[in-house]
């Protein structure tokens, strides 16, 4: 089977409810009889979930992703948000980004335990891995991929993994405008399916989908991307702009040949 690129585009706290839906209505008129080969997906905020989803309902060109979850489905947690929330919206959801494990003290365990509990629910999730600036000057991001990842393998079974997006987003390169030399992420995604193959085969580890995330741009974009690089990206301030996250939707499909 043939691996489908993806390109997932995190809104995160930048945009008002109605610039969220300016925002879908100019990405689908956009999309509107183009031909994509990229699996596309959006992440709103959660209050444009149900809104995003119903202007949504017959574009079966962009999917609806939830920008975290919490590990429980009920209970005592203020301010938390339940699988069963998202659930009737969304097909996918990131985990662990860096900015929610900073605030909220989201350890790699509980990233693992929130990755089965969405398949459970029959959610994709996309877990983000990555090193931050100071293991990266101590020549800690072998190490810390390799651990990230063990402990993906060790907390996902064989379907769970398969259906979960790996998404390598140095932290430094997050929002920075600073990004990688794209042979230093083809060595990392390298890497994550060395250790997908040891703990599987390779037949597994081809089957995984590995973006990248950090600064990319429609002039960038198509570097980190196709043969050894990424299976797709993630993208932040760039996907608050229609024309630039479709240009980047562009590179990837041409990076992984016609639509
Ligand atoms: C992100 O937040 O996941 C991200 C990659 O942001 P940016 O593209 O803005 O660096």
């Amino acid at each position: 089977m043939k691996k489908r690129p993806i390109v997932v585009g995190n809104w995160k706290m930048e945009l008002s409810h109605k610039a969220e839906l300016e925002l879908i209505r100019a990405l689908k008129n956009m999309l509107k009889g183009v031909p994509i080969k990229s699996e596309v997906v959006v992440c709103p905020s959660y209050p444009s979930l149900p809104a995003i989803a119903e202007a949504l309902k017959k574009n079966s060109k962009i999917a609806v992703g939830a920008q975290n979850v919490f590990l429980e489905e009920k209970g005592a947690y203020t301010g938390q948000v339940s699988v069963l929330d998202i659930k009737p919206f969304v097909n996918w959801s990131l985990v662990g980004h860096s900015e929610v494990r900073a605030a909220a003290g989201v350890t790699d365990d509980i990233v693992v335990k929130t990755a089965a509990m969405l398949r459970g629910h029959n959610i994709n999730p996309i877990v983000c891995i990555g090193e931050s600036e100071e293991e990266r000057r101590s020549e800690q991001t072998v190490t810390k991929i390799r651990t990230q990842v063990a402990s993906l393998i060790e907390g996902l079974d064989r379907t769970s993994l398969v259906q979960t997006v790996i998404a390598y987003e140095p932290i430094w390169a997050i929002g920075s405008g600073q990004t990688p030399d794209p042979d230093d992420v083809a060595q990392i995604v390298l890497l994550i399916r060395r250790q997908l193959t040891d703990r599987y085969d390779q037949e597994l580890a081809e089957r995984v989908r590995i973006i990248y995330g950090g600064s990319v741009t429609p002039e960038n974009a198509g570097h980190y991307v196709g043969g050894p690089n990424a299976d797709g990206l993630l993208i932040g301030g760039a996907s608050l702009h229609p024309q630039k996250f479709m240009e980047i939707i562009q590179a990837v499909d041409s990076a992984f040949g016609e639509a």
